[in-house]
C-alpha cells in the first residue's frame, strides 16, 4: 500500500509528481507522443524483458500517465493505479480481468445504467450470471454466493437513489469465502469514502466526474493491490487497449488539485439546498445521504466524510411535470453527468437509466418522478432561486 507522511489536500497536488525529474517543470508534462526510442536493439530487448525500467509504447505506459497512476493510487490508499479513456472501459477491464465463462458476480441493486449493460453482455456471451441484492444484511448477501461467485460488486451510493451499502458489512461477508469487492466510487471520490480502507480490493472511477471535475473529459480509474494492477496492466488494459490519452492524464492531474475544496463547496451547497427542498410544498421526498432524517444517514457518518453534491427528488405530479419544472430552468443545466463546476439536473427514468427494463427500474425505485441534481459550485442562493421558480 502507498502511505505518505504528508496530508490529502498535498496529495492531490504533489502525488506521484517531481518537478526535479522533469527539468523542474512545474506543471506535469504532457508526453504526447505514441513511441519511445531505445539507445540501442540491446537497450530494447532489455525493456520488453522487464529488465530494465523505461518507456516502451504509449498503450503500455506513459510518463504522464504515469503520474496520474501513481497519483490516485495514493488518495485511495492502494498498491497501484491504471487509467483508462473512460469508466466504463475502467469498469469493463476489471469484471473482464475478475471473471471467466460461467462465473457469478454479485451486484448491489442499484448500478450505473451502463455497468448494467455490460453485465448483460458478460451474461449473454459467457454466461456470466449476475444476482443483485439490496445488501442491506449480511444473510442477503450470503443466500446469493456460489462457489463460482468471482465478485461482488458495490456502488454507493446507489445512482440516481442516493442509498447507502455498508462497505464494512459487505467486505466481511466476502473475506469470509474470499471473494474480491470491487467498488464503484464516482460519486464520492477518495475524498470522501476510501474504500481499500475499509478492507474492499478494488476502486473504480468514472474519472469523467469529480475528479476531473470541470466536465471536459471522459476517462476512468482503477486502484488495487499492487500484484492485481500488474497483472491488469499487461492484459486487460495493455491487450483490450482502453487507454487513456496523455492529454486527458494531464486534465485529470489539473482537476485533482483542488478536489479537496471544490467537493467541501459541492457539499456545503448541497446541504443548503435540500434543506431548502424538504420545505418546499411540491416536493414529495428528497433521498441525499448528509440528510441526518435519511434511513442511511449512520452509514454515511461510517463511511463517509461528508455527503456528497449529489440530491436527488421525487415531485409531486407527472413525469410531464417533471419534465416541464427542467425545462422552466434557467442556469442549471440538463445533462447527464454530474460532479461538474455547473449545477446539472436529468431524469434517471427517460436519460441514464431509460436501458434498464421498467420492472427492474421500478424495483430501484427510480419512479417518472424522480430528479437527480448534481449540485455545482455555484452560488448556493442562485441554485436554489432557480429550482425554486421552476418549482413553483
Ligand atoms: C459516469 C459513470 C460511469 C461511467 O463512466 P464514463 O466515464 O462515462 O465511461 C460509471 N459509474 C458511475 C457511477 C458513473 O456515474
Amino acid at each position: 500500500m502507498k502511505k505518505s507522511q504528508h496530508g490529502f489536500e498535498t496529495n492531490v497536488i504533489h502525488g506521484g509528481y517531481d518537478s526535479k525529474e522533469f527539468l523542474g517543470s512545474l506543471s506535469t508534462p504532457i508526453f504526447q507522443t505514441s513511441t519511445f526510442t531505445f539507445d540501442s536493439a540491446e537497450q530494447g530487448e532489455k525493456r520488453f524483458a522487464g529488465e530494465e525500467d523505461g518507456f516502451i509504447y504509449s498503450r503500455l505506459g506513459n510518463p504522464t500517465v504515469r503520474a496520474l497512476e501513481e497519483r490516485i493510487a495514493l488518495l485511495e490508499g492502494g498498491g497501484a493505479g491504471l487509467a483508462f479513456g473512460s469508466g466504463m472501459a475502467a469498469v469493463s477491464a476489471v469484471l473482464i480481468e475478475l471473471t471467466k465463462a460461467n462465473d457469478h458476480i454479485v451486484c448491489s441493486r442499484g448500478i450505473y445504467g451502463c455497468t448494467f449493460g455490460l453485465l448483460s453482455m458478460l451474461e449473454e456471451k459467457y454466461n456470466i450470471t449476475t444476482d443483485y441484492s439490496e445488501m442491506k444484511t449480511e444473510a442477503q448477501i450470503r443466500s446469493l454466493l456460489k462457489p463460482e461467485t468471482s465478485c461482488i460488486y458495490v456502488e454507493t451510493p446507489i445512482n440516481p437513489t442516493m442509498e447507502l451499502i455498508d462497505l464494512e458489512l459487505v467486505t466481511r461477508v466476502a473475506k469470509e469465502f474470499d471473494i474480491p469487492v470491487v467498488v464503484d466510487n464516482t460519486f464520492c471520490s477518495p475524498y470522501v469514502q476510501k474504500p481499500l480502507e475499509i478492507g474492499c480490493d478494488l476502486v473504480v472511477h468514472s474519472a469523467t466526474k469529480y475528479i476531473g471535475g470541470h466536465g471536459d473529459v471522459v476517462a476512468g480509474l482503477v486502484v488495487g493491490k499492487a500484484d492485481f494492477m500488474q497483472k491488469m496492466a499487461m492484459s486487460t488494459q495493455k491487450d483490450i487497449g482502453g487507454i487513456i490519452s496523455p492529454f486527458d492524464a494531464w486534465l485529470l492531474l489539473r482537476g485533482l488539485k483542488t478536489l479537496p475544496v471544490r467537493m467541501d463547496r459541492h457539499t456545503e451547497n448541497a446541504e443548503k439546498v435540500v434543506e431548502k427542498l424538504k420545505n418546499h410544498p411540491n416536493i414529495a421526498k428528497v433521498f441525499y445521504p448528509g440528510d441526518p432524517d435519511n434511513p442511511d444517514y449512520p452509514i454515511m457518518k461510517k463511511q463517509m466524510t461528508q455527503g456528497g453534491g449529489l440530491i436527488s427528488f421525487e415531485i409531486k405530479g407527472t413525469k410531464e411535470d417533471a419534465q416541464s419544472m427542467m425545462n422552466k430552468l434557467s442556469f442549471i443545466k440538463t445533462a447527464v453527468s454530474l460532479g461538474d463546476t455547473e449545477t446539472l439536473i436529468q431524469h434517471p427514468a427517460t436519460m441514464t437509466h431509460s436501458v434498464v427494463p421498467l420492472e427492474t427500474r421500478e424495483k430501484m425505485g427510480i419512479t417518472d418522478q424522480l430528479i437527480r441534481l448534481s449540485v455545482g459550485l455555484e452560488n448556493w442562493q442562485d441554485i436554489w432561486n432557480d429550482l425554486c421558480q421552476a418549482l413553483d
